[in-house]
């Protein structure tokens, strides 16, 4: 093209006798006109209105063609992103739960409408801010500092008296978290509810089961051979032991109330378990009926951050357990110590052990491998549920490790931040 060109302007100078200038003008007129075009590309480029492609002719109609399909294109993914946003934004609007993006400074960068509401957080005023001088209760703050200790924290919420939010930390992409928050304040509310009916029920019953038996006792005593009631004997001595039972299940409700209503709010101290251990094990030695044989190897100095009442309830009612279901001249052995993760109590026994398949579900309220025979050793069925909620409380986690017929062990394991070491007296 170029070559037909320049041909024809030399051509058309070799005949007027100056081939040379007319090869010269052919070549400036080239030029000019690739020029011109270039302006007007720009032009167009940097022109807001690009809908339409300018019109251009050889070379350049391809250019434009492919230029105009190029930013067609990039509208198109642009409105695309732009109508996703807008749909996360209005989903995230719609979300009842707060949410708040986190950089890797523990700074805001983002939150929604419910974080507003719920975390008294003010748009724009508290982007870039750190969340822990917002929220500033003392388990959010170590929380966000240590997220791996617990899966969640719940605080007292900031905007409303009585309210409770349960925040939870997800990390994502490069150091980011988006922190959730939840306003479980109902839920609370209904399992307040639930436990202080179950209180109320099991403290109106306790008064009226005392009557009953205190008169079953006093027939107990009287019901003798040639007595009138002599034919009562066994019935009454029934309704007795069944009227101990009903008691120990109204109080191990009691307790279990108690431990899940107050037990948050008690004092917290530095307990001494090496001795409440020795104390422990000197009572159940004292009672040995069924001939064990016990072990105990108790780390000294070992001092827990902690309820006293709760962690007694919890060691006795798994040493009880162990002696309860481990026949005569079984063994059983109480260990507490330390590791670097933190500090352990386990009761191992050489009893009947336990099917894997209820391992799951011991700590539930009630629940028994096999009903009629914790019946007949005085079991409630509530022991385990009371471990759990005073370990809970300590932060710890229970592990059952147990084979039916050889034996079971069962773990506590407590943070190693609720060690207080003290030089063995
Ligand atoms: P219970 O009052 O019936 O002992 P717990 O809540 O203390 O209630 O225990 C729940 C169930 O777990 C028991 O009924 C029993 O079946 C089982 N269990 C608990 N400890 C042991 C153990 N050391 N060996 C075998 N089974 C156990």
């Amino acid at each position: 093209m170029l070559a037909v060109w320049l041909l024809l302007w030399a051509g058309a100078g070799w005949s007027t006798g100056y081939a040379m200038a007319g090869l010269l003008v052919g070549m400036a007129l080239y030029l000019a006109f690739h020029m011109v075009q270039t302006f007007k590309l720009h032009a167009w480029l940097v022109s807001d209105e690009r809908r339409h492609a300018p019109d251009g002719s050889g070379v350049w109609e391809e250019i434009y063609l492919e230029f105009h399909q190029i930013t067609q294109r990039s509208r198109k993914r642009k409105k695309h992103l732009r109508n996703m946003l807008a749909e996360f934004q209005a989903s995230t609007a719609a979300l009842p739960d707060g949410a708040v993006v986190i950089d890797a400074q523990g700074r805001i960068v983002w939150f929604n409408e419910a974080a507003t509401s719920l975390l008294d957080l003010q748009s724009p005023k508290d982007v870039g801010q750190r969340i822990v001088n917002l929220l500033r209760n003392p388990g959010f703050i170590s929380y966000m500092a240590d997220p791996s200790e617990q899966r969640q924290v719940e605080i007292p919420a900031p905007t409303r008296e009585e309210g409770v939010l349960m925040l939870r930390l997800i990390p994502y992409g490069n150091n980011q978290r988006l922190l959730i928050a939840r306003d479980v304040s109902h839920q609370k509310q209904i399992d307040a509810m639930r436990r202080d009916f179950v209180a109320n029920a099991s403290h109106e019953l306790r008064t009226p089961l005392t009557v009953l038996r205190g008169y079953l006792e006093m027939m107990n005593e009287e019901t003798g051979e040639g007595d009138a009631l002599a034919r009562w004997t066994g019935p009454v001595r029934e309704m007795s032991s069944q009227a101990w039972r009903m008691s120990r299940i109204i109080e191990d409700l009691l307790k279990l109330a108690r431990v899940e209503s107050d037990g948050m709010h008690q004092r917290q101290e530095e307990v001494d378990v090496p001795s409440m251990l020795q104390r422990l094990m000197a009572d159940v030695r004292r009672n040995n009926a069924k001939n064990h044989r016990f072990s105990a190897d108790i780390g000294e100095g070992l001092f827990l951050f902690g309820r006293p009442n709760e962690l007694e309830s919890v060691f006795s009612n798994l040493v009880l357990n162990a002696i309860q279901y481990t026949p005569v001249d079984g063994e059983i052995e109480v260990r507490w110590w330390s590791d670097s993760q933190g500090l352990l109590f386990s009761v191992t026994d050489t009893g009947i052990g336990i099917p894997a398949q209820h391992i799951e579900r011991l700590t539930e309220r009630f629940y028994r491998v096999d009903a009629a025979r914790s019946t007949a050793t005085g079991g409630t069925g509530l022991g385990l549920a009371i471990v759990k909620h005073c370990l809970e409380h300590h932060d710890a986690e229970l592990d059952i490790a147990s084979e039916p017929n050889h034996g079971s062990t069962f773990t506590c394991r407590f943070p190693r931040a609720r060690l207080r070491s003290r030089q063995a007296a």
